[in-house]
């Protein structure tokens, strides 16, 4: 993965631990993982993401459903053990009906679990678009996982393993306007959850309007919230800082494009 990320220009990448729709991972490889570590040291590589499958629901009602998502997190948590300073990503999941309190202490408590697992691995919830009844579409929902996860844990535990990764097009399709106020919404980030927290990007334009909560990803440039915007996303101070993943609907050439279009945005 390390040299198809440096064949198209990139120099951070993120991989799905397994099938995006769950299932069994492969074994881990230590003489593999580390020639990557070499590998990324000696061209440059930084935070390498992590995404869980997006299937998994740790707010599920269903405590198989549950099960499965503490699982998957606790094996996965023990994989990224081999690779520290890597960053894992997940959908806080959707409370389906139990209501958003309810959902947001299922999430907590199994976060509680990765967490008291995670080792050198920072975990991010994704800020989420607010389709049905997922949860992270507000930022305050965010806060209250974290707060609530953060409270549970033994005293052994560090606590600044929990972030949050801006997902551009979740955050537009759940309603805030980073098109023309986006130093107001990350000022409203910072009220609510922290800058602190803020530890990645998914860069990703969107195919529809703000507020739609549809969660479509459209190319960079080519969506609702348009060229001129991601200019000032990418040149901001706060943001800029971060490493960016694109979740754009294109293809290795199609990547290479868009990170060679985005550097020529940066000033
Ligand atoms: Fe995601
Ligand atoms: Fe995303
Ligand atoms: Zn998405």
């Amino acid at each position: 993965m390390g040299q198809t990320a440096v064949s198209i220009g990139a120099n951070v990448f993120q991989f799905f631990t397994r099938n995006p729709r769950g299932g069994a991972a492969k074994p881990v490889d230590l003489a593999d993982v580390q020639a990557f570590a070499e590998y990324a040291q000696a061209v440059g590589i930084g935070p390498i993401l992590a995404h869980a499958p997006y299937t998994l629901n740790a707010a599920s009602a269903d405590p198989a459903v549950r099960a499965f998502a503490e699982k998957v997190f606790l094996d996965d948590m023990k994989r990224l053990a081999a690779t520290p300073g890597a960053l894992y990503n997940f959908h806080p999941g959707s409370h389906v009906g139990q209501g958003a309190e309810k959902g947001i202490e299922l999430v907590a408590e199994i976060l509680v679990q990765a967490l008291a697992h995670a080792g050198p691995t920072t975990i991010l919830l994704e800020t989420m678009a607010g389709k049905g009844s997922e949860l992270g579409r507000d930022f305050a929902e965010l806060r209250a996982i974290i707060d609530r996860a953060e409270a549970a844990l033994p005293p052994a535990c560090p606590k600044a393993r929990l972030g949050v990764c801006f997902d551009t097009c979740h955050v537009w399709d759940g309603g805030y306007d980073i098109v023309d106020d986006l130093d107001g919404v990350l000022d409203e980030f910072d009220r609510v959850v922290g800058l602190d927290r803020l530890k990645a990007v998914h860069l990703n334009d969107s195919m529809n309007a703000k507020g739609a909560r549809k969660d479509r990803h459209e190319k960079i440039g080519k969506g609702r919230i348009g060229l001129e915007a991601f200019v000032r996303i990418v040149n901001n101070p706060i943001l800029g800082r971060l490493p960016f993943y694109l979740e754009t609907p294109c293809d290795l050439q199609g990547y290479k494009e868009e990170i060679a279009l985005l550097k020529g945005l940066v000033k």
